[in-house]
């Protein structure tokens, strides 16, 4: 083998499918533009013999154990390639065999989202919104410091549902305790009269009694050894009664609101690869297998009258689209408006029904009912289809998770936004320094892959999209704004016509995309024909 010069790759002799014994050298670390015609050999050059090289010899540098599960590769029909770097390709096809998998997975960003929600994700009650936290006797305390001076106030524990009995009285008893509180009033254990009238949620152990609200040391550590008590007497729960206002705040220790328990963030609870967070009715898929809406109504520019809704014609069938169009007035439903002028309540009418008509929904009940009968069942696989899971609305997760909320909006909210818009919350999310501290890695990582997305012109997609669902070109330009966020150097990337699909100011983003790629130390190869992205290489290769 003769000397080469290590600035350089260089290929000698490739014979790969149409190629022509080609010798071609190609500066290392700069950005070189292949182009020619159909035909011309350029993707067998750069993918089939450039590419094939470096990932061949990639391989054989693996141990042998590694390499009996890759399988031999064959060597291009090449004489000799030098100076190559491990080589990535960045094609146009849509490669991933995981239904789960999403934009936000792919890219990363879905991970620190689930990072961060687990970390300062809070919780708010569904039925009132109040933050829902875990209570400690420090809590208890702050409220007392904030009550009116002159306030006189009980700490008490409240009679859990456990301890409803005249046995839980009895063992008060034996324990020492004297008095009762039970609607709003004192009462002395051995006067309280236990039956069936007995209002068991107005009834609480007295455990001690204060007035005002500043302590000092003795009275602080009464205060609190009563607060412990009372958290365990009434099992984590705790009340203060105030005198002056006549009404309660009661504390708790469980993860609990109004009674209704809630599940602490994790990062478990937001992965929809874990049986922890998945939505139980779609299983993490976003999707069931429904009614399909798109095929019930296949020309929104219809009419009901029409015949816009497709399973109500023929002889036997079109009873159910006679029976809305003679009772639609009853109701002012618009039959003779096309179904894509329908106003969201009308639709909803001709979905569920109303008291006057049957609607879609119960047509197909019916049918299911009477699916013994044949023709019922093939009219109901004809409409059958994906639907977005009614349980999670399509958002993969488990409804636990709408709950929990950083700067007022919850993950499920976050994921259907477009990644433009995801950009301007974070920009716009303001934090307490606590928070920022606990998450700055967090933010930071989330940003640059916003950035790197909006970048390389993907700005629209959701992080939610599934990845099967993508087009070849933004396949291709998510795996490149993944590897700008991987930071991989001295690498030899081989793109794929990647302006294909793009708006012309997009390319301009792309292009310095690209640049920073090679900025970073590495060598880019990039088989294209738009003239801006030649204009800004360094070397252009014309395979006539
Ligand atoms: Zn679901």
């Amino acid at each position: 083998m003769t000397s080469y010069n290590k600035n350089y790759i260089e290929i000698i002799g490739a014979k790969v499918h149409n190629l022509k014994n080609v010798n071609i050298r190609i500066k290392r670390n700069s950005f070189t533009v292949f182009t020619g015609l159909s035909g011309s050999g350029k993707s067998s050059l750069a993918f089939d013999t450039l590419f094939a090289e470096g990932q061949r010899r990639y391989v054989e540098s693996l141990s042998s154990y590694a390499r009996q599960f890759l399988g031999k590769i064959e060597k291009p029909a090449v004489d000799h390639i030098n100076g190559i770097s491990p080589a990535i390709s960045i094609e146009q096809k849509v490669n991933t065999r995981n239904p789960r998998s999403t934009v936000g997975t792919t890219t990363e960003i879905y991970d620190y989202l689930k990072l961060l929600y687990a970390r300062i994700g809070k919780t708010y009650a569904k039925d009132s919104n109040e933050l829902v936290k875990r209570h400690s006797h420090t809590d208890v305390l702050q409220f007392l410091g904030k009550i009116s001076k002159d306030e006189r106030f009980l700490i008490l524990a409240p009679c859990g549902e456990e301890n409803r009995s005249i046995s839980w009285i009895k063992s008060l008893k034996i324990k020492g305790y004297s008095r009762l509180f039970y609607k709003n009033e004192i009462v002395s254990i051995e006067d309280i009269g236990i039956d069936q009238k007995t209002e068991w949620n107005k009834l609480y152990l007295l455990i001690d009694r204060f007035a005002g609200n500043e302590f000092d040391e003795d009275e602080t550590l009464r205060l609190t050894d009563s607060i412990q008590t009372a958290f365990y007497e009434g099992h984590n729960k705790c009340s203060v009664f105030l005198y002056q206002k006549g009404s309660y705040k009661s504390f708790n220790k469980d993860f609990e609101h109004n009674g209704v328990t809630y599940i602490e963030p994790s990062l478990h609870l937001f992965s929809f690869n874990n049986p922890l967070g998945a939505c139980p009715k779609c299983e993490g898929f976003g999707s069931v297998i429904g009614i399909d809406p798109e095929l019930v109504i296949p020309d929104k520019g219809l009419s009901i009258y029409q015949g816009a809704v497709a399973c109500w014609k023929g002889e036997k069938m079109s009873e159910w689209l006679d029976q809305v169009v003679l009772n639609a007035e009853k109701t002012s439903f618009p039959i003779h408006k096309s179904y894509a002028s329908l106003s969201q309540e009308e639709k909803e009418q001709i979905w569920n029904g109303t008291d006057h008509f049957h609607g879609i929904h119960d047509f197909f009940k019916f049918l299911e009912q009477n699916s013994y009968k044949i023709q019922y069942r093939v009219m109901i696989s004809r409409y059958r289809g994906k639907t977005p899971c009614p349980e999670c609305e399509g958002t993969r997760l488990r409804s636990d998770t709408r709950y929990i909320k950083v700067g007022d909006r919850n993950i499920n909210e976050l994921v259907n936004m477009s990644i433009s818009d995801l950009s301007a919350f974070f920009n716009r999310l303001r934090l307490s320094e606590f928070e920022e501290n606990m998450c700055k890695r967090i933010l930071s990582e989330l940003r640059f892959r916003l950035d790197y997305m909006l970048d390389v012109g993907l700005g629209y997609l959701t992080v939610n999209r599934s990845s099967n669902s993508l087009s070849g070109g933004e396949s291709q330009r998510i795996q490149l704004a993944t590897s700008l966020g991987s930071s991989l150097v001295g690498s030899m990337y081989i793109l794929d016509e990647p302006s294909i699909g793009l708006h012309p100011r997009d390319t301009k983003r792309l292009i310095t995309v690209l640049r920073k790629l090679n900025k970073l130390g590495n060598t880019l190869i990039v088989v294209e024909h738009d003239e801006d992205i030649m204009d800004e290489a360094d070397e252009i290769v014309d395979l006539g």
